[in-house]
């Protein structure tokens, strides 16, 4: 199965996924430790800020206090008015302070009655104000902050501090109040040096904002739903730290808050987790982009790694196999290969040719020792054949005996091979093979010396034949001649029977002689040897259609002979002779109910002509298609048809003659084609 070999793609790929969840996981680590660290910033910052708050405020507490102690349980705020040490005492605390508070001192019905400057007030009423208010109102109140407003007598920007007077019996004798300026508290936010998108908030346990920075004036003064903004930010916790999307502007910070009771307020400090987590994104994104680019890089180096392991494997299996499949081959075929180093004088061998040469692995693989196991007879050709492979000459490819030394047995091998040469025409080594052909010789030689003595033995016969034929025209004529004698001189003598005789013996010897004629013409096909020329068919058919005509026109016949016709390589006489032949047996054999019409055509296929002589004549039974070429064969009686059965016999020894066949197909009853196959010449 092909994905069983992609397992450790898979097992990659596993691993892979693995460091990729540890890559997740630690991540995901290194985030809460990113949001721990802007938690614990931000619950320092709430811690320092405080700090600083506190001793903002305190100061101007402790001036207030101080103002209160002058001013004493019994105001008389005609005489504190004009009073010298009180004015020095607020005008000097005032300035010494750091937020720089005014200090002010109001009656019990919110009139300003000493300051701490040094230049005159228009006396004005405060009643109204919040602060004022709440002291006069509630006795128990805390010093209050107020929220930030427009000073009445200065006209700036101010945030109220103020502290009940109360008179010995606890009733309202007036407000000593501090003017601290938002300034003050904006610096000591902004010298936090918070990263952007941070904020600084001052509230008061009501929820009134009192501060912020960066300055959202839109919204100080302003009740916040602590419920709403900072769920976490419940009253009866001192402090705290926890994640807030802000109403104000959506953005997600870490808040911290930390309370100052004696004052009834709660620093708040948010610092955005998008830029505390920044750096860890910016480290996360980084090692991603190195972890991520590591695992595809080594995943498509070992998808390429595998690709070429298969590949070869691949390769090696097809080699393997088709290795495997020569070895076969090599064995069936009974071949043995060779590698012959030209340069080392080495050869090497397979296990098939060492049998073959029956020689063992000891034998010294030279040039040497290869030609000391040819035949000593042959020895010396093969070794200039050897030199003609050496010089360049030509590759090897012969038949040479052997002497085997294993059991002296001799052997005929035929060997090939290929020289391969350096660019200059050195041979460098040659590759081929050995195989045993010694049953193929032997078999060869067999073959070749039967095919000797059979055209030995035919020549004899045909010499014979010939002889035989020749010889026995000379008796013939001589019984003929007599019998002729004995009729002409004697004739008038005898009876009408022995005339008779006469006449038989004298046709059985023109019989006789018509015979030895044909035998003696079939006996000269191919004795006499004239080389092959190009003969136009176009001539041999005028030929046999002037030799033939006068039997043509007795039998009324009409011959359809194509033209033009091809050239055949061959005889003339020879082919004349065969188409005589056909033409005339055509003619002869024809059907009594029908004039005789005989066609001939050629047609070619490769380097061969095969030329048709059909004819719609009585035809031949298939049984008799081979029987009708032999010699003296005749199907009919003499009386029907005259003939010797001679004639196909001769046709078919001149085809073969030519190199060519001749065969039949015929329909008894309906016509007959005989087939003639001739070498065409290009
Ligand atoms: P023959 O001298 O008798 O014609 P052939 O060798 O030419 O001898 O023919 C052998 C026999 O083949 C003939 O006796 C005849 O019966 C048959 N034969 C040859 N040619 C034809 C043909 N065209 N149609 C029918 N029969 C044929």
């Amino acid at each position: 199965m092909a994905w069983r070999r992609w397992w450790p793609l898979a097992a990659w790929l596993g691993l892979a996924g693995l460091v990729a969840v540890w890559f997740t996981v630690s991540a995901l680590a290194e985030r809460g430790r990113a949001l721990r660290e802007v938690e614990v910033r931000a619950a320092t910052l709430a811690e320092v800020t405080v700090e600083n708050v506190h001793r903002l405020i305190e100061g101007a507490d402790t001036a207030l206090i101080a103002v209160s102690v002058m001013v004493g349980p019994t105001p008389d705020w005609g005489v504190l008015s004009r009073d010298p040490i009180l004015w020095q005492a607020m005008h000097t605390m005032g300035a010494a302070l750091s937020a720089a508070p005014r200090l002010l001192a109001i009656d019990q019905d919110g009139v300003v009655r000493v300051h701490g400057e040094i230049f005159k007030i228009t006396p004005g009423s405060v009643a109204d104000r919040d602060y004022f208010r709440s002291h006069r109102d509630d006795p128990s109140a805390l010093p209050h902050l107020g929220v930030p407003l427009i000073g009445r007598f200065f006209h700036e920007s101010v945030l109220p501090y103020s502290r009940r007077l109360s008179r010995a019996d606890g009733s309202f004798g007036g407000v000593v109040l501090a003017t601290l300026p938002p300034q003050a508290f904006m610096g000591l936010f902004a010298s936090m040096r918070a990263e952007d998108g941070s904020f600084f908030a001052l509230r008061r346990g009501d929820g009134t904002l009192l501060v912020r920075y960066p300055a959202m004036d839109q919204i100080l003064g302003t009740r916040i739903d602590n419920n709403k903004a900072f769920p976490a930010l419940v009253d009866h916790r001192p402090e705290g730290v926890e994640v807030v999307d802000s109403p104000v502007d959506g953005v997600r910070r870490m808040v911290a808050f930390k309370r100052l009771d004696r004052y009834d307020l709660t620093m708040i400090v948010g610092l955005p987790i998008q830029e505390g987590l920044a750096p860890w994104r910016r480290q996360t994104r980084r090692m991603a982009a190195v972890v991520g680019s590591g695992l595809v890089v080594l995943t498509a180096l070992l998808v390429l790694l595998l690709q070429r392991r298969h590949a070869e494997i691949a390769v090696q299996t097809r080699l393997k196999a088709s290795e495997e499949n020569l070895r076969q081959a090599q064995a069936v075929a009974r071949l043995g290969y060779y590698v012959f180093d030209m340069v080392a004088d080495r050869w090497e061998s397979s296990p098939i040719l060492d049998d073959i040469f029956g020689i063992e692995s000891a034998f010294p693989r030279s040039a040497g020792g290869w030609l000391d196991l040819v035949a000593p007879p042959q020895r010396p050709e093969m070794e200039d054949y050897l030199r003609g492979i050496i010089a360049g000459e030509h590759d090897f490819e012969r038949e040479y005996p052997i002497i085997r030394p294993s059991d002296g047995q001799m052997r005929w091998v035929a060997g090939v091979g290929k020289v391969e040469r350096d660019p200059d025409g050195r041979p460098l080594r040659m590759v081929g093979t050995i195989q045993d052909i010694t049953e193929r010789k032997r078999d060869h030689q067999a073959l070749q010396e039967k095919a000797a003595e059979l055209s030995r033995s035919n020549e004899e016969l045909e010499q014979f034949a010939y002889v035989a034929s020749h010889d026995l025209r000379e008796p013939l004529r001589m019984v003929s001649s007599y019998v002729d004698l004995l009729g002409r001189r004697y004739g008038d003598r005898l009876d009408a029977d022995a005339r008779e005789f006469i006449a038989f013996a004298k046709d059985g010897a023109t019989r006789m002689d018509r015979l030895v004629l044909d035998l003696l013409e079939y006996s000269r096909i191919g004795r006499i040897t004239r080389p092959m020329v190009a003969v136009p068919l176009g001539t041999v058919f005028d030929r046999v259609t002037r030799a033939l005509q006068a039997k043509i026109d007795e039998a009324g016949a009409r011959l359809v002979v194509p033209s033009p016709l091809p050239s055949v390589l061959g005889d003339g006489d020879e082919l004349v002779r065969l188409f005589l032949n056909l033409i005339g047996n055509a003619v002869k054999y024809r059907a009594a109910d029908r004039s005789p019409v005989v066609t001939v055509t050629a047609e070619r296929r490769d380097m061969v002509w095969t030329v048709t002589v059909a004819d719609n004549g009585i035809g031949i039974e298939p049984q008799y298609f081979d029987r009708v070429f032999l010699i003296f064969q005749r199907l009919h009686k003499r009386g029907e048809y005259e003939g010797t059965g001679i004639g196909l016999a001769i046709c078919k020894k001149i085809a073969e003659h030519h190199g060519g066949r001749i065969w039949l197909d015929s329909t008894p009853g309906q016509g007959s084609a005989f087939h003639v196959a001739l070498p065409g010449i290009d």
